[in-house]
């Protein structure tokens, strides 16, 4: 008999990934996941996995997987080149050595290789979630509302439902009508408040280049060539260039901030097709070898992106949010989907402790609130950071316009350096920290919450 039973919302990397976490460490709790889409296939492009979240892949057991479908092998130890591009002559600012691995994949493969691990009756498409009901007494199922009419229950409900969450949007309703009900007007307000996605600011356009289409004078491109990160910068633009595909594929991320417009309701779609001509307009004045790689671009696809507010809590009774729900962030540390890794395994192996009973696994989900929600809300943080120091932007960069930048003239050398260094430095927590460390600490904790409740 199984335990309890569990659903999750939504089959992105957060949903299949707490999918696999459950079925290694919690063999007798049942889960389905909700998805909306009707098949699982994704426009979207490349995404990074560092060591620190290599360790997860390890840990679930798709590590093996993994390398099959990228070209690194287990030495991918390749620095970031970070150069300074706005200007007629580029400069190379730093190179971003203390990465012990850095793989990327392309989104849909990684997908496909999650879902490929799961039972095919435990995804069930087509289902967008559009409601629930918790018992206030905190016993009797949970109860799903489906868009398509439908209804489901479960004992615990997990929203890795992505930025726009259906899960924090009822969750946080329902914690908006309690203040309300204890006279918190203003407390009702800000809760209310953290429903919406907030635009970050900032778009970028994922390109995708097919490498076999390149002319042999493209191949000496050092973005062709290098097997890890470019990262091209300027005063509120960069551009990112990566393989992906086992190296077929070139990713290019073009990436502008729009100063002041961060939490401004963003106008238009989200995400649209965008034409080369639309890409290439911000690039004018740039450096020959961005102008070269834009040769080969035909379009690609334009994210607005929208980040998580500040959550002050991550649970209400039995549902959990997880992933993007919980704290989606600005893309340009590449530490998104590491930080949705680390809730989903958490999570799965605090529910699958020993003496989690169907009564006492609220305590999972509070210690799992406790320890996820400051560290991946600092991570959004720093990710904030990245963005800044990637556009040539914050605090000590105020006085950098666009024009300035462009001279090529406005930076000494030491500054640059201070910008290359600071760029590392906020990535040091990743690739020097020991999650097995740290988790053992996490269980540690958990551990010491069930005794307490004994
Ligand atoms: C431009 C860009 C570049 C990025 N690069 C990186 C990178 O290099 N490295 C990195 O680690 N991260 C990166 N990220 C972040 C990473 O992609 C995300 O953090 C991650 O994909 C979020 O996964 P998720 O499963 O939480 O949400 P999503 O991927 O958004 O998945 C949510 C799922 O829920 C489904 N859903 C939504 N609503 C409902 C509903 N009501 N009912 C049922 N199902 C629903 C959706 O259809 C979707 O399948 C990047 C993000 C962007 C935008």
């Amino acid at each position: 008999m199984p335990k309890f039973n569990v659903a999750i919302i939504g089959a992105g990397l957060s949903g299949l990934a707490f999918g696999i976490g459950l079925q290694k460490y919690a063999p007798d709790i049942d889960f389905e996941i909700y998805e909306a889409a009707t098949q699982l296939s994704e426009i979207g492009a490349g995404v990074g996995i560092q060591q620190r979240t290599w360790t997860i892949m390890q840990a679930i057991g798709i590590e093996e997987d993994l390398l099959k479908i990228t070209e690194h092998g287990e030495d991918c130890s390749y620095p970031i080149v970070q150069r300074k591009s706005d200007q007629a002559e580029g400069v190379e600012v730093h190179r971003i050595q203390n990465m012990e691995r850095n793989y990327s994949f392309h989104r849909a493969e990684l997908q496909k290789v999650y879902l490929a691990k799961l039972r095919p009756r435990q995804v069930h498409v087509g289902k967008r979630l559009a409601s629930y009901t918790q018992p206030e007494d905190g016993t009797g199922p949970i109860e799903l509302q489906f868009e398509d009419g439908t209804t489901a229950t479960c004992d615990f409900l997990f929203g890795c439902d992505g930025v726009r969450s259906r899960v924090r949007a009822v969750m946080y309703s329902q914690l908006a009508e309690r203040a309300e009900a204890a006279g918190k007007a203003e407390e009702a307000a800000e809760l209310r408040a953290l429903i919406p996605p907030l635009f970050s600011g900032g778009v970028v356009h994922r390109c995708l280049i097919r490498k076999e289409t390149l002319p042999a004078e493209a191949v000496g491109h050092p973005a062709f060539n290098h097997p890890g990160i470019v990262l091209y910068g300027g005063k509120n633009m960069h551009l990112i260039t990566y393989p992906i595909s086992s190296g077929r594929i070139l990713n290019v991320g073009a990436g502008i901030s729009f100063p002041g417009k961060e939490g401004v309701p963003y106008e238009g779609p989200w995400t649209r097709p965008v034409g080369r001509e639309e890409i290439v307009k911000y690039f004018k004045g740039w450096e020959s070898d961005v102008q070269e790689v834009f040769k080969y671009v035909d379009g690609g696809i334009l994210w607005a992106i929208h980040v998580t507010g500040k959550l002050p809590t991550y649970i209400d009774g039995r549902v959990a949010l997880v992933g993007d729900a919980a704290h989606a962030m600005m893309h340009h540390l590449g530490s998104g989907s590491g930080q949705c890794y680390e809730d989903a395994w958490m999570l799965a192996q605090f529910l699958g402790h020993a003496n989690i009973t169907k009564e006492n696994a609220t305590i999972a989900l509070r210690v799992y609130d406790e320890i996820r929600r400051p560290f991946a809300q600092r991570v959004a943080g720093l990710s904030i950071r990245a963005a800044e120091l990637h556009h040539f932007n914050g605090p000590e960069l105020a006085w950098l316009t666009p024009e300035l930048s462009a001279t090529g003239a406005a930076m000494t050398d030491e500054q640059l350096k201070g910008i290359g260094e600071a760029t590392e430095r906020i990535r040091a927590w990743r690739d020097h920290s020991s999650l097995l460390e740290e988790n053992a600490a996490a269980m540690r904790r958990m551990d010491e919450a069930l005794a307490a409740a004994a």
